[in-house]
């Protein structure tokens, strides 16, 4: 079954379409990216998918339910759980009460916090330090980590990478790939094309609100078209 359907999707900023009839579909487990320039509707899309944005057209459908219907919050708990741009962490908290606050939606079971810190000793290391004074790399991890304990079967992903130096970024891509061994399907939007198209199975290019583009990542990443405007050659 498919877990994630997007049909004819259409978005406005009052008289600006951003998003202009795409279709999408992400796999259970699967991991999925979406590169294109910027203010190429990719954030967009997701804001929309978060519950964040409503749409003016086109439809989504998560394990076959409307999600149109269903608020942000609610959809957390179906397993549909958004990292934004720029992380989104609490700063003011520290990295385990961050932690605390992405489950939410329901009851941490004893030892959960244990083991997620087991995973990323660096932020059990750093547990009770507060959030906003971690690099940018660790808080990007820590909002990956806090998502996953919403317990979620599609991660949405938008530019994890953004502004961290090439240590971290492997070090965030690795965590994608941990996550969807997990069986955690990721929708994955990414500047870094090359690293984005390496890792994922399938890929969708968007340029100025539609899909141009889509196939499987190690076609695209081959196709000439795709080279040149993302893979700089
Ligand atoms: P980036 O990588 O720069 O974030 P993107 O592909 O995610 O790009 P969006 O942020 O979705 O693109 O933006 C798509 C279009 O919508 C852009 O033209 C942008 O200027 C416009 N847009 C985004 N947010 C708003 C807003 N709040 N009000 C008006 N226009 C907006």
């Amino acid at each position: 079954m498919t877990l994630l359907k997007i049909s004819g999707l259409q978005v406005a900023y009052g008289g600006i379409q951003a998003v202009k009839g795409i279709d999408l579909e992400v796999h259970p487990g699967e991991l999925v990216c979406l590169i294109g320039a910027n203010g190429a509707g990719k954030t967009t899309t997701l804001h929309c998918l978060g519950g964040l944005l409503k749409p003016s057209g086109g439809s989504i459908h998560y394990q076959g339910k409307d999600m149109l219907a269903v608020q942000a919050h609610d959809r957390v708990r179906l397993g549909l759980s958004l990292v934004p741009e720029g992380r989104g962490v609490f700063s003011r908290l520290t990295v385990a009460e961050n932690l605390q606050m992405g489950a939410y939606a329901r009851k941490l079971q004893p030892g959960e916090l244990e083991k997620a810190f087991e995973r990323f000793p660096r932020l059990h290391e750093r547990r009770d330090q507060l959030a906003g004074t971690l690099s940018g790399g660790e808080q990007q991890m820590l909002a990956i980590v806090r998502a996953l304990l919403s317990k979620p079967k599609l991660l949405l992903l938008d530019e994890p990478s953004m502004g961290l130096a090439p240590l971290m970024v492997e070090k965030i891509f690795a965590t994608i790939a941990e996550v969807t061994a997990d069986g955690v399907a990721v929708l994955l939007v990414e500047q870094n094309a090359r690293a984005a198209l390496k890792l994922a199975q399938r890929a969708y290019v968007m340029e100025s609100g539609r899909i141009t583009l889509e196939g499987p990542a190690a076609e695209l990443a081959a196709d000439a078209r795709v080279r040149a405007a993302y893979l700089g050659e």
